[in-house]
């Protein structure tokens, strides 16, 4: 198990960068899934995106409450409807704000064994996988967030 330090908005700009798609699923792969997910579990985060712990790969991992999905290389293939509700970061620690997303979504990755995958999520998990994917294109949600306050704790 290894936890790694969560990158703070601020301190680096590896959270602006466009991270870089992973060409190939090896051992550094499985390891760094690894690592976002144990991150991602010991901060009680619903998501966590590679830069976040400082690495420009495509690799997110999210748990919403229906089990852990791990996805390389995601991208959004269908989005629809609109639904706006409150959303928070592990790189923003004490900040919410309102942001509209897509209230469901299909996206497409890779898994860990490297096979094509299709996850059709919504409501609160399509949140997640959103903010998640805006991760790896240097996209924060406080980017776009109406009525940003700060809260107790953040959550994503
Ligand atoms: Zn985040």
């Amino acid at each position: 198990m290894a936890v790694y330090r969560i990158v703070l908005y601020g301190e680096d700009d590896v959270l602006r960068e466009k991270a870089k798609p992973i060409a190939k699923i090896n051992e550094s792969v499985h390891k760094l899934l690894d690592d976002l997910r144990d991150t991602m579990y010991s901060n009680k985060g619903v998501g966590l995106a590679a830069p976040q712990i400082g690495v420009l790969k495509r690799a997110i991992v999210v748990d919403a409450g229906e089990g852990l999905i791990e996805l390389v290389n995601p991208e959004i293939l269908e989005a629809s409807g609109k639904e706006t509700d409150l959303e928070g970061c592990l790189s923003i620690p004490g900040v919410l704000g309102e942001v509209e997303r897509a209230a469901g979504v299909v996206v497409q990755g890779l898994d860990r064994e490297g096979r094509e995958i299709k996850v059709q999520a919504n409501g609160f998990c399509a949140r997640a996988l959103q903010h998640e994917i805006d991760h790896l294109d240097g996209i924060l949600f406080i980017d776009r967030a109406v009525k940003i306050r700060k809260a107790e704790s953040g959550r994503g």
